[in-house]
């Protein structure tokens, strides 16, 4: 699917084509306006920035930013994200390795299991930890005071934020899909970077078919110049394009199989809804998880998908589109097939 995490291979061409600064950074324009504001201000006082919750769906660049904030601070950034930190001593042990001015950024900052929340309490509001030493009888806890710091926290569900977690954070962040000529931008420059060229209705085309999204943008930039290198092309042009886009099975609003395996259960199996989230997961076979963080958004903000207290239901939009009996866009047999 499309819209996955990274892998190990992904993420290294992720890194290669990160903005390192803000002003290569494109869309998102009032929280970057707003932060740029905070940053220069930090900076003037020689303090660190206050701590950032940086929220929205997966691959919008959020972790992007978080690199970004720490090299504008002039700062150092260590990385991790809420399921390593299965103990407090992990916390602790990054803590302590902080100098002044330094960003710690935890990605997936909701799945930070309760005890260590807790520990980061204290951490993120007095600069100061609770060690424990020694166990038994013998136990006691010392204070140890850290450097004061930046926690840059990341999540795709913030709803699952915890109020107290949610408190400590002085800036609080929410990013938005990005407009198709953003990601046209966005796709321009990658593609300079990754060395392939590409015209403007190809960069068009792929845009509006990225689901708001820079990693998917990136994503189907990359597939479609492996069939501009099989097709001996050394550009991408609109008709590589949309090759690559029906190949990949994506329509013309980014929808790939398993947006439509969901929105095709919830109209005819389901009737229209509701339906509870644990089935529909079942039925689709996805993990629920993924639906809420990844699908589901996208589906909602397309209006073919709302969310009520009885469970998820089609729009009008979505049961006109996805009845059995509706237009498909399977191919008929008179449309030419692309050569994939
Ligand atoms: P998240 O942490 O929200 O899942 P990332 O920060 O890892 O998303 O971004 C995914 C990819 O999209 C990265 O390769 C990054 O280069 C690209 N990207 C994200 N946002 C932007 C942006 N505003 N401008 C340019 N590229 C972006």
């Amino acid at each position: 699917m499309l819209n996955t995490p990274p892998d190990a291979t992904e993420s290294r061409i992720e890194e290669q084509i990160r903005p390192l600064r803000m002003d290569a950074f494109a869309g998102q324009q009032r929280l970057t306006d707003n932060l740029k504001v905070f940053i220069s201000a930090a900076k003037m006082r020689g303090e660190a920035l206050d701590h950032v919750l940086l929220s929205g769906p997966p691959g919008l660049g959020k972790t992007t930013l978080a690199y970004i904030i720490a090299s504008e601070m002039g700062s150092s950034i260590k990385s991790t994200s809420g399921p390593l930190l299965d103990k407090a001593g992990n916390l602790a042990g990054l803590l302590t390795g902080l100098q002044r001015g330094d960003v710690l950024f935890i990605d997936e900052i909701h799945r930070m299991p309760p005890t260590v929340e807790e520990y980061l309490y204290s951490a993120m509001e007095d600069f100061r930890i609770d060690i424990m030493l020694d166990s038994g009888p013998s136990a006691r806890a010392v204070q140890l005071r850290i450097e004061p710091f930046t926690l840059v926290g990341a999540t795709t569900r913030s709803g699952l934020l915890t109020s107290p977690l949610r408190a400590r954070f002085g800036i609080n962040s929410r990013f938005d899909y990005y407009a198709p000529e953003l990601l046209e931008r966005i796709i321009i420059r990658a593609s300079a970077i990754l060395g392939i060229g590409i015209d403007a209705e190809a960069a068009s085309e792929i845009a509006g078919r990225s689901r708001g999204t820079p990693r998917i943008a990136n994503r189907l930039l990359r597939r479609a110049r492996d069939f501009a290198q099989v097709d001996g092309a050394l550009l991408i042009d609109r008709a590589i394009a949309i090759k690559t886009l029906d190949c990949l099975e994506i329509d013309e609003e980014g929808l790939d199989e398993m947006d439509k395996k969901i929105m095709e259960t919830i109209v005819n199996k389901f009737n229209g809804g509701p339906v509870g989230i644990a089935s529909l997961a079942v039925s689709v076979g996805e993990e629920q998880d993924t639906i809420e963080e990844v699908y589901e958004p996208y589906l909602i903000q397309a209006g073919y998908l709302t969310r009520t207290t009885r469970g998820r239901m089609a729009t009008r939009l979505a049961l006109a589109r996805f009845s059995t009996g509706s237009e498909t866009h399977e191919y008929s047999l008179f449309d030419a097939k692309p050569n994939c």
